[in-house]
């Protein structure tokens, strides 16, 4: 989206990384390294359909080999162009850095619109596209690792997956040359919700300390919070269903691509979904009151917005009037540089993209280690647990015995007890502690710092320190 006087992407991105770098104090030299991407490919390649030669336009951005591989996702769609993919790639770097997932930051894209093709049109795209990168090791298990994004998702990572074992037979790592496969072809359990589940995460964090819940201008909990969700794709729907299925949280608005629907009452989220997935949008749902302008759901009055489609879509037109208190950035960039310093002045707190989206690619690094180590998570030690677990029961309820009953769990604490954790509840874990403990390194800035006057700059300091560290460590 571009309004008049309004930086771009990129722009905003390096805008926002020159406000949070001020406050730190670089070697000369470094600060730029730390900026500028590296490296951006363009390929142009044709693909025989429908009896004409039809060429595509695709990029790789990386922005810093600080760490390898350098990892991020490849997303199809028409707004794809170099500023848009260095930006992302940009904050790839941020975001690794941020959570702590060993990589440099990459994105790719092609400029496609996928709902145009079959399958078996979008196959032979996306192999010829995995050809021209791989070749180049542009797609490689220790260089460049991509993965899902808007446009995109398990079936072309498998595709992308098995061109790449095609091109490299003898590889035994092959497998770890992208994540986001199906679990059938070396993904890990949890991966398609894992964004979405860290948005949720993200907000537990949130209302886990009352002064930053204050800062919104709110109390309380995540319970009965009144939402609104621009785009509900896989981040979107997951992060939406989980608030709700699971936080108590009321999802009044969602906005999708043909207009929103509303309903103070909350909406149902599967429900609406499947209709989207029906209909290809959400007009016509029963139950809302339907909002042709979308865009203007934006504006209504909530506890939380959740953007989670483009990026731009809060910018200098519309942020002032944008009523949220507490706005969490579930889609890359969709607060522009100009919005962010309308929204500041206003005092609406804004967690992150880098860390409020960081879901997604904590889980690929999961998927990363378990494709090169071979094995699934939990599959030594699961029924080991179980074992002991049992053990200590069993010895509480013969104590219990003894004391003539003394001991009385709930029906399903011993249920729960004695599961062992399988690889999906060792993924949520992990992915948990992940949200936990980055969200905390911001926190710590934030309270502390009197500079430090938002979670972004936390977000960027914490990130920025961590990609000059290694890059210090590594003589630069
Ligand atoms: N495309 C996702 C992102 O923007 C995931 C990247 C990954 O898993 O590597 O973070």
């Amino acid at each position: 989206m571009s309004v008049k006087n309004e930086p771009s992407f990129r722009e905003s991105v390096d805008l926002m990384f020159n406000r949070a770098v001020s406050l730190l104090d670089l070697p000369p030299g470094l600060e730029e390294k730390i900026r500028v991407c590296n490296a951006t490919y363009t390929v142009r390649f044709g693909v025989r359909l429908r009896g004409s030669l039809q060429t595509f336009t695709g990029y790789r951005s990386v922005h810093s080999e600080h760490m390898e591989p350098v990892k991020g996702g490849i997303r199809y769609s028409m707004g794809v162009n170099q500023d848009e993919v260095e930006a992302l790639a940009a904050l790839m770097t941020y975001k690794c850095a941020l959570v702590e997932a060993p990589f440099g930051g990459s994105k790719g894209g092609l400029c496609i619109d996928p709902r145009e093709y079959e399958e078996h049109e979008l196959e032979l795209i996306t192999r010829r596209f995995a050809y021209e990168l791989a070749k180049r090791d542009l797609i490689h298990p220790s260089q460049n690792v991509p993965a899902p994004d808007m446009g995109t998702g398990e079936r072309e990572m498998a595709w992308i997956a098995d061109q790449y074992a095609r091109m490299n037979t003898t590889d035994i790592n092959a497998k770890a040359c992208v994540t986001g496969k199906p679990l059938n072809a070396g993904g890990i359990a949890g991966r398609v919700e894992a964004t979405g589940r860290g948005v949720q995460y993200a907000l537990q964090e949130f209302f886990r300390d009352a002064r930053d819940v204050e800062k919104a201008g709110m109390s309380g909990t995540l319970d009965g919070k009144a939402v609104i969700v621009q785009g509900l794709g896989n981040v979107g729907y997951h992060a939406a269903k989980f608030l709700v299925e699971e936080d108590g949280a009321k999802v009044i608005g969602v906005i999708e691509r043909d207009g929103a629907v509303t309903n103070p009452a909350g909406l149902k989220i599967d429900e609406l979904h499947n209709w989207i997935l029906k209909h290809g949008g959400v007009k016509g749902f029963p139950g809302a009151t339907y909002v042709e302008n979308g865009a203007l759901v934006l504006e209504e009055e909530c506890d939380i917005l959740i953007p989670a489609a483009l990026e731009g879509v809060i910018n200098l037109t519309n942020a002032a009037k944008v009523k949220a208190p507490l706005i969490i950035e579930a889609a890359n960039g969709p607060i522009t540089a100009g919005a962010d310093d309308i929204l500041r002045e206003k005092g609406t707190v804004i967690i992150p993209d880098m860390y409020a989206n960081a879901g997604g690619v904590t889980v690929s690094y999961f998927e990363w280690v378990k494709n090169l180590s071979h094995i699934r998570f939990g599959r030594m030690q699961r029924r080991q647990e179980e074992a002991r677990h049992q053990l200590v029961v069993d010895q509480l309820e013969s104590l219990s015995d003894a004391m003539g009953n003394a001991w009385s769990p709930s029906p399903d604490f011993k249920q729960k007890y004695l599961r062992g954790a399988g690889e999906l509840e060792l993924v949520r874990s992990g992915l948990d502690d992940t949200m936990r403990t980055a969200y905390q390194s911001m926190r710590e800035l934030w309270h502390e710092r009197e500079d430090v006057t938002d979670l972004r700059i936390a977000a960027y300091l914490v990130s920025i320190g961590k990609v000059a560290s290694s890059y210090r460590a590594k003589g630069l």
